[in-house]
């Protein structure tokens, strides 16, 4: 296979993965009231399959996925979000890992 041709089939390979990923992520949020272990399970999906596919999450997928423990964080339930001197910080109560998050970076990404 040329290179070129390799470097498509990984994009759309990546295009895919994405796709899944947001309907893994659905599906997390739906399930997590009722059956949170069904929640992790699919947010352990989506860990498995950013590592094997190497793609990049969206923004807001990202920050409700822990990378520590792979547990779908809900702010009130797992997730604590504060925030302090123009920073967010993200603390997963399952395994505190903490995550921190500026504003400023934010807003000047926002178009
Ligand atoms: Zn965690």
């Amino acid at each position: 296979m040329s290179k070129r041709r390799y470097f498509k089939k990984r994009e759309k390979e990546k295009k895919a993965a994405l796709e899944r990923i947001k309907i893994l992520f659905k599906l997390a949020k739906q399930e997590f009231p009722k059956h949170p272990e069904r929640a992790h399970r699919y947010a352990r999906m989506i860990n498995d399959l950013v590592k094997k596919v190497r793609v990049r999450l969206p923004k807001d997928i990202k920050r409700f996925i822990c990378r520590q423990c792979s547990q779908l964080l809900v702010p009130g339930k797992n997730l604590k979000v504060k925030s302090s001197k123009g920073f967010m910080i993200y603390e997963c109560l399952n395994c505190s890992n903490t995550r921190k998050y500026g504003y400023e970076k934010e807003k000047r990404d926002k178009k």
